[in-house]
């Protein structure tokens, strides 16, 4: 069966199968979109307000930076994936508790497998911490990470700031548009390394 079609029975799956309490306050289901075959997926944290109206990740002013960012170095939205650790508009957009995570992380591995991308760029700390929990932001962004995860395939890592927060912030603005520039390197080094 094609990627894109297993992707799709994926999801449909999972609106009916999650558990997740956020569901219970949520418009609408938000769940990943882009290539199937991407090289890169993308982690945001969860689902915002313009997202939960649209049922689309990253539609709305941070989304609008991150397609900036795409196209200087020459991708887009249709080239990559782009996903969320909790698939529901958690109220008032409040931090997902640990309990929606761990809900919605079933979904979010199955979705990371079936692509089993090259590289997993997390937006923002939240999905950093998701996987490293060790690790804080500030140090950790624009730093490639290797690990071998028992639930995923992937095997390489690259934490940035979130775009809705450089928007409110000078300083990590430059930093990620400077980190983001890392990223077509970071690919070519470990396609390399393969
Ligand atoms: N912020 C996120 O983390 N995810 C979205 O989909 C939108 C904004």
């Amino acid at each position: 069966m094609d990627k894109t079609i297993k992707l799709k029975a994926l999801h449909e799956k999972w609106f009916k199968e999650c558990v997740c309490e956020l569901k219970k306050t949520a418009t609408q289901p938000v769940p990943g979109v882009g290539n199937s075959n991407a090289q890169i997926v993308f982690i945001g944290e969860a689902p915002g307000k313009d997202e939960d109206k649209q049922g689309i990740p990253f539609i709305g002013r941070a989304g609008q930076f991150l397609n900036e960012m795409l196209e200087s170095i020459k991708m887009n939205r249709e080239s990559i994936y782009i996903t969320n650790i909790v698939k529901y508009r958690p109220p008032n957009n409040r931090d997902p508790e640990q309990s929606e995570k761990d809900d919605c992380a079933p979904w979010l591995y199955e979705e990371l497998n079936l692509i089993n991308p090259k590289l997993i760029i997390f937006l923002g700390r939240h999905s950093m911490s998701d996987f490293f929990p060790e690790l804080k932001i500030s140090s950790a962004h624009g730093k490639l990470i290797h690990k071998k995860f028992k639930h995923i395939n992937t095997e390489y890592f690259l934490p940035l700031y979130h775009p809705a927060a450089a928007l409110y912030n000078g300083v990590l603005k430059s930093e990620l548009i400077k980190d983001f520039k890392k990223i077509p390197l970071a690919l070519k080094k470990i396609k390399t390394s393969q």
